[in-house]
């Protein structure tokens, strides 16, 4: 469903990503790891046109999403992402957080909006909220309400910056919980974390990028018990 064909991205003059080829069959499940500022973040953005590459080519669903035209345009409409940070509107109740895209992007009625989001709030354990502001929730809650959020649009993959990091410890367990059930949904799912028992649990291929490259693409199993490049080893002992 993505595939990624020499893609190279530069900040300035800054070269972030190097010669990317990817390709994410449907409902596969990667985890993307590596160093802070190897451009994990950068490569999921890129695919979701958050930032503009200057080489290469994206194609989802068969579009290539870095023409900016409709078929791009809709071929980016079945893509969804979660962030570390949440980003929910905070004038927003979680209702309206979950209805707004829905309705205006889709088109849909506010019934029809609403009886999806409750649908989507009760799968993530957030139906008896619905009327709360984001500042009253915690931020396990937050960031599950950000899920049904993405949820709501019915996205056939969803992309995760670090959806964990920002969270107290004891609420980390509550979102995977929720990701794990995901991606037993059959969901195309692409993570960046370092949340590894999660890794080991859900994904099929663990990809370690380090300075704007890919290092490794292997499963989770061979990736943790023998990685093959000096640079995974050096991240492991780091993290685990
Ligand atoms: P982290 O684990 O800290 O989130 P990351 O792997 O997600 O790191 P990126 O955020 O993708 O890394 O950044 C990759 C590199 O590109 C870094 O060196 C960063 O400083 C640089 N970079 C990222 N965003 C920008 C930007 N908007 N302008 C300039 N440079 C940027
Ligand atoms: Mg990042």
């Amino acid at each position: 469903v993505i595939q990624i064909r020499g893609m190279n991205k530069w900040y300035g003059s800054y070269h972030a990503l190097h010669d990317i080829d990817l390709d994410v069959r449907q409902g596969e499940r990667i985890i993307l790891c590596g160093p802070s500022g190897s451009g994990k973040s950068t490569l999921i953005r890129c695919i979701n046109q958050l930032e503009q590459i200057e080489q290469g080519s994206i194609h989802i669903h068969g579009a290539d999403v870095t023409r900016q035209d409709k078929p791009a345009q809709v071929a980016l409409r079945d893509v969804g992402m979660v962030f570390q940070h949440f980003n929910l509107f905070p004038h927003m109740t979680v209702l309206d957080n979950c209805t707004l895209a829905p309705m205006s992007v889709k088109g849909m009625s506010r019934r029809q909006a609403e009886e999806s989001a409750r649908e989507r709030l009760e799968k993530v354990g957030m139906a008896h909220l619905t009327g709360q502001f984001p500042t009253q929730l915690s931020g396990g809650q937050q960031q599950r309400v950000a899920i049904a959020r993405t949820l709501c649009m019915d996205p056939k993959i969803i992309l995760f910056d670090e959806p964990t990091a920002a969270l107290d410890p004891e609420m980390v367990k509550e979102v995977l919980d929720v990701m794990v059930r995901l991606a037993n949904t059959g969901i195309t799912m692409l993570c960046v974390t370092h949340e590894m028992g999660f890794a080991r649990q859900m994904a099929e291929r663990v990809l370690f990028l380090d300075q704007g490259v890919i290092l490794e693409d292997t499963p989770p199993q061979d990736f943790f018990a023998a990685p093959r490049t000096e640079r995974a080893r050096a991240f492991l002992k780091q993290i685990l």
